[in-house]
């Protein structure tokens, strides 16, 4: 079972106006988020050891599949997402957190950051997935792109079904579906080839990928 937990830093202030934000020292645009809140619902939530303590922040290691099979061995994982100009840098420095952004752009806060985390990360746990094998094949889990994917009708706007998807060969479509991948990925993210492990049926398939010249 997944429980997830949304807590209000406000309800960790001790003024009248249970104020989170305040001026950066230096000037310039925008709001900082204080530390003291964010110190103290971090010491209220955290389970010590148990604990994963990630904060949100475009300047974090950049999330990945990677990433997500690292976090789904952990039992609790905290989540510190930012508003405004992001976090008082004593935050940082106090909690040492797991910095982690999900892509080089600037959104407006950390919620959809953390959604972002929290459902790759989730769909990986045992028995979330109707079929585990969904998750097994997908994009990325092996430096690789996903094969493409057919349904019914055969033939739609004069567009055919590969015909080797009907065949009921599972050898061919075992085949065909890796040397897709492979064409696939190598069009589209060759940098994820230079990383994959290829066994030596990839290579020769890549090798007729290549000869077909076809991307
Ligand atoms: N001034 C900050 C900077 O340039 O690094 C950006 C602050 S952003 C407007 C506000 C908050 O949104 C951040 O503190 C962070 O929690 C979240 N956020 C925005 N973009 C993000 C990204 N690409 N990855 C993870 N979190 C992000």
């Amino acid at each position: 079972m997944v429980e997830i937990v949304v807590h209000d830093l406000r309800a960790f202030t001790h003024d009248r106006h249970a104020v989170v934000d305040d001026r950066p020292y230096g000037g310039g645009a925008g709001m900082v988020l204080k530390p003291e809140p964010i110190l103290e619902a971090v010491a209220g939530i955290s389970r010590g050891e148990e604990t994963r303590l990630i904060l949100l922040t475009p300047q974090g290691r950049p999330f990945g599949q990677a990433i997500a099979r690292e976090l789904v061995e952990h039992r609790h994982l905290l989540l510190i997402c930012g508003r405004y100009e992001g976090f008082d840098e004593r935050v940082r420095e106090r909690l040492c957190p797991d910095e982690i952004s999900i892509g080089d752009y600037v959104l407006t806060g950390g919620e959809l950051p953390a959604l972002v985390l929290l459902d790759a990360t989730i769909r990986l746990i045992p028995g979330v997935l109707g079929d585990a094998d969904s998750a097994r094949y997908d994009s990325f889990i092996e430096a690789m792109l996903d094969f493409p994917q057919y349904t019914r009708p055969p033939v739609v706007q004069g567009l055919s079904v590969p015909e080797v998807l009907l065949s009921g060969d599972h050898e061919r479509i075992r085949r065909w579906r890796r040397k897709e991948a492979l064409r696939r990925t190598k069009a589209r993210r060759p940098d994820l080839l230079l990383r994959a492990d290829l066994n030596e049926e990839d290579r020769r398939l890549l090798g007729e990928i290549e000869e077909e010249g076809s991307c």
